[in-house]
Formats: structure tokens, sequence, C-alpha cells
């Protein structure tokens, strides 16, 4: 006896998925940015059934018990963190994936899955033009991104210290010296942690005003440093500020201290992408490794992150897995050699079929097209009264403080918006100041949509600084 429905209904809830899923994306009934926790009566704490339900009911229940809790992430107002608006081609090619029900492991597993991540590498490495022999990983985010490239980092730089990490592991390892900048990604120093680094081997690095690297003060730490292995954290794209390090100064410090530079590029490094912008992240090719998401601003579903690493040798040997039941990968890629999971979803279709969709032009023109709609907003608010934009660095994020005598302008206006219905943002606390924080990264999103956002902006913040007045 099968636990599977029949091909006549499966093909049915799969019809029903899609016509539910789209309703919640687009029309009359498309998902409000801003979730409001839901007091729903289909809520999902139900007690599990005795006997199994009908399919397509089933799938109905679950629209309706997550629908009031969803939040419209695929909205052009969604302009809350750094989130993509997961590509409606990208879905579909995710959709075929799970049907087709690909585990992603090794090649022989899937070959199909593991020529998509290798194809999908290819453009990857060109989009982002950096050094086309370097290996990719396919991850979960950034995070586990990074994870995968501070990995190969340490056991290259303790190997060259003279250490055999591969049997002593981190057991009576010379010294490792991380420097970060202060203001880094939390991501990061969550990652460092979880490969065995403590604050004792962190030397965090005072920063400048947005954020980036003091070169000077890292320079000088480096100089009188004695620890014998090294790696760098560096950034393209900082969180608040939209900020880059100078690369081209970094690794020339990383060169001249045989350093591992690593750049966490998670949105930021896409400028890339861009003939026009890609001065902005210049020198970052430079770099031994690189963290990236798919899922932010290349607009894959979640979720998709890539790993990319120059030394294919030092990526493989800390990801690889051996055992004899697995074939050896020598000349094929198998998909799990490159990060830490072996089982795991095939991302590898999904970024194929939306990078093909958009091209290389799509991919430019919407970098470029985000980083108007960013620039537009920021020129037509900082006119107001009270209204700073904090950037230096105008990417496709704004950090806004608004000042009024009653003090928190900002939670004020963001409470406005979201109250909208059509928008989506949120404030967030950065060197003593509150912030209201606009991140344009959605696809749907373009110049056009900024002129009625700066209405509501003043309409709100007239609103604000009147009551406060
Ligand atoms: C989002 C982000 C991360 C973490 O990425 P995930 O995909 O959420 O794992 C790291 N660094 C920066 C700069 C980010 O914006």
């Amino acid at each position: 006896m099968s636990c599977f429905p029949s091909q006549e209904v499966a093909q049915g809830i799969l019809e029903k998925a899609a016509r539910l899923a789209t309703k919640g994306r687009y029309g009359e009934q498309a998902l409000d940015p801003h979730p409001v926790p839901p007091a729903s009566q289909d809520s999902f704490d139900v007690p599990l059934p005795r006997n199994g339900r009908d399919p397509g009911e089933v799938i109905e229940a679950l629209d309706r018990a997550a629908r009031p809790g969803l939040s419209g992430m695929t909205q052009p107002g969604f302009m809350s963190w750094v989130i993509g608006g997961s590509h409606p081609v990208g879905v579909a090619a995710d959709w075929m994936a799970a049907a087709w029900g690909q585990n992603a492991c090794v090649y022989d597993a899937s070959p199909a899955a593991a020529e998509a991540e290798a194809a999908g590498a290819k453009y990857l490495l060109d989009v982002l033009d950096l050094p086309r022999d370097s290996s990719v990983g396919f991850a979960t985010g950034a995070t586990m991104a990074a994870f995968t490239s501070l990995a190969a980092a340490r056991l290259c730089v303790l190997e060259r210290a003279g250490h055999d990490f591969e049997r002593k592991g981190l057991c009576g390892c010379p010294e490792v010296a991380i420097y970060i900048a202060d203001d880094a990604h939390v991501t990061n120093y969550s990652v460092l942690r979880y490969l065995g680094f403590g604050s004792n081997q962190m030397r965090r690095i005072p920063t400048r005003t947005d954020g980036t690297y003091d070169c000077d003060a890292l320079e000088r730490a480096m100089e009188k440093d004695t620890a014998p292995a090294r790696i760098v954290l560096a950034q393209a794209g900082h969180i608040m500020s939209g900020a880059f390090d100078d690369f081209g100064r970094l690794a020339a410090l990383c060169k001249r201290h045989d350093a591992w530079l690593h750049v966490d590029g998670a949105f930021g490094l896409w400028v890339r992408a861009s003939r026009r912008l890609r001065h902005i992240a210049e020198g970052a090719e430079l770099a031994d490794s690189w963290s990236v998401d798919g899922h932010k601003w290349l607009q894959i579903p979640y979720d998709c992150g890539f790993a990319v690493i120059r030394h294919e040798e030092y990526h493989r040997r800390a990801m690889t897995m051996q055992a004899g039941y697995l074939p050896d990968g020598e000349r094929r890629r198998n998909n799990s050699d490159y990060v830490p999971e072996l089982s795991r979803r095939a991302r590898g279709f999904a970024v194929w079929a939306v990078m093909h969709c958009l091209g290389r032009k799509g991919i430019e023109d919407m970098v470029e097209s985000h980083c108007h709609a960013a620039h537009l907003l920021a020129q037509a608010i900082k006119r107001l009264d009270g209204v700073e934009v904090v950037n230096q660095q105008c990417l496709n994020q704004l950090a806004v403080a608004f000042e009024c005598q009653s003090g928190d302008g900002a939670e004020a206006v963001a409470e406005a918006l979201n109250a909208s219905g059509r928008y989506f943002v949120r404030t967030a606390s950065w060197r003593g100041r509150k912030l209201l924080r606009f991140s344009i990264t959605n696809g749907d999103t373009g110049p056009d949509d900024i002129a009625p956002l700066v209405d509501q902006i003043i309409a709100a913040w007239q609103a604000v600084s009147l009551a406060a007045a």
C-alpha cells in the first residue's frame, strides 16, 4: 500500500498549490508586505489527526493557516532587511527540483543537479568578474558560505604555518589571528565561533564612520601581531552604510603578512555586475574567498548563497566527504565537496533558470535600477527638515535619521508606512542613533515606485513633526 496519492490526485494538488500561491503574490489578495501576527481560527496549533486528511484539503488548510502570518516579501514595498523577491522563474525551477525529488549530493545521484551547479558557478564568476578558476559551493546563504570559505581559510593558513590541521585539528595549533572590523555583520562573528575561534583570536579593528576598516589601524595591528597564521575579513556593502572596504589596500596588507583575505559580499558584491558601478567594489577580485547571497539581490528563492574560493584545493579539502559508498568525484562535480551538507536541495536549477531569464544585461539593469531608485529616494527626503541620510555610499540601501523634538521620529515614520498596507520598513540602532532603513532589493521595485513612497514619507513625517511641535 502506498502512502502517496495517485498521479491524478498529485497533479490536482500541484495545480491547486500553484493557484493558491499565485493568489498570495498577485492581484487583490496579494500579501501585505508587513506581517501582522494573526489570531486566526485556522492556526497551525491544532491536534495531529489520527487519520490522514484529504491531500487537497490539507493544502487549502495550509494556505488558510499560513496566510495571515505571511509577509509580502515578494511585494515592491517590502523594503525591510535585505531580502530578494523570489523570481517567479526561480520559484518554478524550485518546484520542479522538488517535484523531481533530486538530492543534489553527488554527481551520480543527480548528474543534472551537478551540471546545473557547475554551469551556475561559471555564470556567477563571470557576472561578478571573479577569478574564473575559483570553485563555488551552493550553500543555504551567506552565513554558511562564509563558514565554508573560512573553513578553507583555516586549513590553508594553519598549513602554511606548519600545522597539520587534518590530523591534529585545532589541538596545539599555532595562534590564528582573525582581523575583523568592529562593525562587521554579526553572522561573521557567529561563523568564527562555529569554526572554533574565540574572542582572544579576534582582533577587532576600529572602523571609520561608514563602518569600513580604519586601514591604518589594521596595518598597525598586523605589524605588531606575532601570530603566525592570519585571516582578514572584509566587507563589500556594509549593512547600514552600504560602504565597501578598500580592497586594494587590504589585499596588499594580506600579501605582505601572508594572510587569507575573505570578503563578505552578501549583497554588495552584486554591484560588480554593473559595468557603470563596479568601480565601487574594485579590488574585491584580489581576495582569496567571497561569500555572496543568491536569495538577496539575485532574486533566487530562499535559500541560496555561494561560497566562492580562489584555491579549490583548500575548498575541497575543507569540505569533501570520503566514504567507501560515495563515488569519487575526481573529474565530475560532487556538489557536496563544496559545502558542509551531503543531502540537500538542488539549488542549481533555480540559479541556472533565473540567470538565464535575466541574462547578464537583466542583472546589470536590475542592480543599476535599484541603486538609482535608492539615489532618488535619498535626494527627495534629505531635503526635508530634520531628515538626514546617513549613508556615504548610496548603493541600494538607505539609513535615514528623522530627528524631532519627541525624539524617535524614525520609529513613528516606520509605523505609519507599515500601517499603509503597502510597505514594510524597520528601524535599527547604529552608532547611538535610531535609523529608518530602506533596502531596495526586490525585483519588482524600481525608480517609478519612489515618488509614491516619498509622498507617504512626507505625510508621515509632517504628522510626526506636527504632533511633536
Ligand atoms: C544577509 C547578510 C549576511 C548573512 O546572509 P544570510 O544569507 O542571511 O545567511 C551576511 N553579511 C551581510 C552583509 C548580509 O547582508
